[in-house]
């Protein structure tokens, strides 16, 4: 089964195009990126699945629902979780506050705040600390908490690993493999190509609004010095 598919999908802000006939698939359990410039378009298509940008065109289908029409409200029950770029933690809610707010999206399942915890032990170390006491990858594990506490099919994850320490983008790659061990898929935003040569099975490249190219991560190390030009800046 598909968890998510976007085919052919325009959109518009406002006159603006920012997608062009864009499709994409992400099959249930898998790990696949979407690797581009900066301002290719990657965060448009993601805010595309989750029904904060509307389809002007195309489709959305969600688990092999035709979910094209859906609010963001109705997408998050169908079990699509997004962490954004800028990850909107609440500063003035604590590390504990900001996870159990998720949980008021009903989904039920294996993510609980004790499961949330034993993936990353520093969230309840700091679980009294204020949102805004955070450092950036504390920042990341708990926007990517908050997300697994809705108990989705497919989290997606917009430049997850973005300005962190090496170590800690290590860490958060470990995160990431044990979450999709557990059966969740991921979409995975980025930049360069470090990441997603590590984590995914299949890799997506868009440019100027529109697929560019795709295959497999065995593909793109046979074609890396094209791909490599296709998102250099
Ligand atoms: P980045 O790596 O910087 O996040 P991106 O690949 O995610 O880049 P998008 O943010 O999706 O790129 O932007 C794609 C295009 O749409 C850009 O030309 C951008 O200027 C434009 N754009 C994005 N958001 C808006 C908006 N709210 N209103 C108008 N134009 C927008």
């Amino acid at each position: 089964m598909t968890a998510l598919v976007l085919k052919d999908c325009d959109v518009f802000y406002g006159k603006a195009q920012a997608l062009h006939g864009a499709s994409i698939d992400v099959a249930d359990g898998e790990v696949v990126s979407l690797i581009g410039r900066n301002g290719a378009g990657k965060s448009t298509l993601l805010k595309a699945a989750i029904g904060l940008n509307p389809l002007a065109r195309g489709q959305r289908l969600v688990g092999g629902v035709d979910a094209s029409a859906m609010k963001p409200y109705e997408l998050g029950r169908l079990g699509i979780a997004f962490v954004p770029e800028n990850r909107r933690i609440f500063p003035n809610l604590t590390v504990e506050e900001n996870l159990t707010i998720a949980t008021v999206m009903g989904r039920t399942g294996p993510w609980t705040l004790k499961r949330v915890h034993q993936l990353f032990p520093r969230l309840e170390e700091r679980r009294l600390s204020g949102g805004d006491t955070l450092s950036g990858g504390e920042q990341q594990m708990l926007a990517i908490g908050r997300g697994l506490l809705t108990n989705p099919k497919v989290l997606l994850l917009d430049e997850p690993t973005e300005g962190l320490a090496p170590l800690i983008v290590e860490s958060l790659i470990e995160a990431i493999r044990m979450i999709n061990a557990e059966g969740v898929a991921i979409l995975l935003v980025e930049q360069n190509l470090r990441v997603p040569l590590k984590l995914a099975q299949r890799q997506f490249v868009i440019d100027n609004g529109r697929m560019v190219w795709s295959g497999t991560t065995g593909e793109l190390q046979a074609n890396r010095e094209r791909i490599e030009s296709l998102i250099s800046v």
